[in-house]
């Protein structure tokens, strides 16, 4: 029998995955009177997107990904998402530190590991694009270690894996970067809910899924079913953070807020093939990422990885795009029907008339066959046999729609945060660089729906302390992003490997 209770909190967080984790450990190191829980509909936390096999587990820091450095009218290498993405990295990094460093926070090693990264390129235009990236990219100093290459001995050196059978013809170049990283989003997660369950008044419950929310004062009532018991609760929050992942949407039209109107979602689902045959696995240690093909959208370019998950090593090559109507991996199909509102069928239909690659793109990839999956792979690792491999279900990534003043509605590869003016709920929307940033998504939250605090004494020192250097200060200046690097690197174990 459905019961009514109430409850009073500073902050409740939607989703027990990166981002509410990330965000909940950070609010109670700024106070930690701060009364909160996390609200997680699943068994435990970490079991959609921030699951180590449903993500790539890269540690986006603009080393390899080459849709990161578009190509200008004029011929010349755009590097600003580059140096964003790397800095925001690092600012993840010095978070991650902080508490590996106050101790009680479990191995570095669990969630993160030093892995080069790479950037391959095949064809003369691929090979005038990379060099042309590296060139651009080495003149800022968090790419100065970058190497460039075409001589087949180096690149036999850098990917042993994928140079045997190799047509010698073929024109090849590749880049490297010794300081990538792999990371294990799905146990950093479990490592930030364990260290918020240490701490007073911060709860993480599971089976615990968010039905309802409705305005209530200056804040919400939040209600709340026990999928075990059937219980119904309410939770009255003075702030609440949606970070339900693709199931964030919903959630943000249930609440009604103006700014959230006009927002519509695009699942995109993905498949991985894996390989856990140490024979192979130990002739590649690095993540290779190369060019999208033409036409196809920037989450399907094609990387070949090293994995550490849980002290195994694995190799993941993908992602294949696939659709499907679900907002999470483990979804309803209603999930985008439902989500078509008044207020987004005109962007939804205006993305639908204008990205008429991306359907033929996503077309093409639900159909693929198994021998066309192993062609692409063929294209990195010539010698690849289909024994070795496995076929995965990657997570899903609900891609934005949004309203836009010219087209009518555009799709959106990145993430949003959405927030209500008065600063007392905000959803996060999208899925790209995703968990890699998490840190200064939840920063940018901060200055957003926590004004005020942020700026006492009380705050500002405790970012000081947590953040020696933000963003625009790594960006700029090459001494200072050096020496918070270094005393990172040092802190999460990160010490540069060799190639095997
Ligand atoms: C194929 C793929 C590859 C990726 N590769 C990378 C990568 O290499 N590097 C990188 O940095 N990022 C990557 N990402 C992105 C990254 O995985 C996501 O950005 C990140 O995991 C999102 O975390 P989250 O906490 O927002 O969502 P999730 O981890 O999905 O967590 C959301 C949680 O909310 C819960 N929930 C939903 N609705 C409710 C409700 N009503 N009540 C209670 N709970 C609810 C869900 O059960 C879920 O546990 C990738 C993503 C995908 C899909």
């Amino acid at each position: 029998m459905a019961q009514n209770d109430n409850e009073t909190l500073d902050v409740v967080l939607v989703g027990a995955g990166i981002m509410s984790a990330t965000l909940a450990v950070l609010l109670k190191e700024l106070d930690p009177a701060i009364k909160l829980e996390v609200l997680e509909m699943m068994e435990s936390g970490a079991v959609e997107s921030s699951n180590p096999w449903n993500n790539a587990g890269t540690g986006h820091a603009g080393l390899c990904e080459l849709n990161y450095t578009p190509e200008s009218a004029d011929g010349s290498i755009d590097i600003k998402k580059s140096v964003t993405i790397n800095t925001q990295f690092e600012e993840s990094k010095q978070f991650w530190a902080y508490l590996v460093e106050k101790g009680r926070f479990g191995t570095p090693k669990s969630f993160i590991n030093p892995i080069p990264h790479l950037s391959f390129v095949r064809g003369q235009k691929g090979i005038d694009f990379l060099k042309k990236r590296f060139d651009a990219l080495t003149v800022h100093h968090a790419f100065a270690d970058m190497e460039y290459t075409e001589d087949r001995a180096t690149l036999a050196q850098w990917m042993p894996l994928m140079m045997p059978g190799r047509d010698p013809n073929e024109p090849i170049a590749a880049t490297r970067v010794m300081a990538g990283t792999d990371v294990n989003f799905g146990n950093l997660t479990q490592s930030l809910l364990a260290h918020l369950g240490q701490q007073n008044d911060a709860k993480v419950t599971c089976k615990q899924k968010v039905i309802g929310l409705k305005r209530s004062g200056k804040g919400w009532l939040v209600s709340v079913k026990d999928l075990q018991t059937g219980h119904l609760r309410e939770i009255q929050a003075k702030f609440v953070f949606l970070g339900a992942g693709g199931a964030a949407l919903p959630l943000l039209q249930m609440s009604g807020i103006p700014e959230g109107k006009g927002f519509g979602g695009f699942p995109v689902s993905g498949q991985w093939l894996r390989c856990d045959n140490q024979d192979v696995v130990k002739q590649h240690h690095s993540k290779v990422y190369s060019q999208a093909a033409v036409g196809s959208p920037p989450m399907s370019v094609p990387h070949l990885d090293t994995r550490v998950v849980d002290g195994k090593t694995s190799l993941l090559f993908g992602p294949y795009a696939g659709f499907t109507t679900k907002f999470l991996k483990r979804g309803s199909f209603l999930d985008l029907p439902l989500s078509i509102r008044f207020n987004n069928i005109g962007p939804m239909l205006a993305v639908a008339r204008d990205n008429f690659d991306l359907t033929r793109y996503l077309v093409k990839e639900v159909l693929q066959s198994e021998d066309q999956r192993l062609e692409t792979l063929r294209g990195f690792y010539p010698e690849v046999k289909a024994e070795d491999w496995r076929l995965e279900i990657a997570g899903q990534r609900v891609q934005i729609i949004k309203k836009d003043a010219k087209k009518g509605g555009i799709l959106q590869f990145g993430t949003e945060l959405v927030a209500a003016e008065d600063g007392s709920i905000a959803a996060l929307l999208g899925a790209s660089p995703g968990a890699s940033v998490t840190v200064s998504i939840m920063l940018d939250l901060i200055n957003r729906c926590f004004a005020e605090q942020a700026k006492s004494e009380q705050w500002s020192s405790k970012l000081n302390e947590i953040f020696p250097a933000l963003g625009a200060v790594l960006a700029n200046d090459a001494e200072r992003y050096r020496e918070v690097q270094a005393r990172c690197d040092a802190l999460l174990q990160l010490q540069q490997s060799a190639n095997a």
